[in-house]
């Protein structure tokens, strides 16, 4: 009876930890910091330090009109990286490469205060 005991409690520890093992590797898998766009290049997160330097957003729209006056109006919510000059992604494509942003790739429908139209 005393053996019964002991091994449902080493069976349970051992559930336990193998449950925990799975948790960390998941989590190791699917980090929210380290998603990665399909070339295999992880996307800005608008948390990066260089990111909120230069007031980058993954959705244009969101971006605050009185600190970047320069997207408002009609003129200024046409400003996508898709159409800026340092934009380098395929065209097309949801994520794409910037200049400022070596290794990373911005959303083509993102936005940044170093916007500048494509010549
Ligand atoms: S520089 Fe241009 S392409 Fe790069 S994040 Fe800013 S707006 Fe987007």
């Amino acid at each position: 009876m005393k053996t019964q005991i002991i091994d449902l409690k080493r069976r349970n520890i051992l559930k336990q930890s193998l449950f925990g093992l799975s948790a960390v590797a998941a989590a190791a898998i699917v980090s929210p910091k380290q998603v990665f766009a399909e070339d295999g290049l992880p996307k800005l997160v608008e948390d990066d330090p260089m990111a909120i330097g230069v007031g980058y957003k993954n959705d244009a729209t969101q971006i605050d009109i009185v600190k970047y006056p320069k997207r408002a109006g009609e003129e200024g919510a046409k400003q996508l990286c898709e159409n800026c000059a340092l934009y380098t992604g395929e065209k097309d494509a949801e994520w794409g490469k910037c200049t400022i942003f070596a290794g990373k790739q911005v959303n083509a429908k993102g936005w940044c205060s170093v916007w500048a139209p494509k010549a």
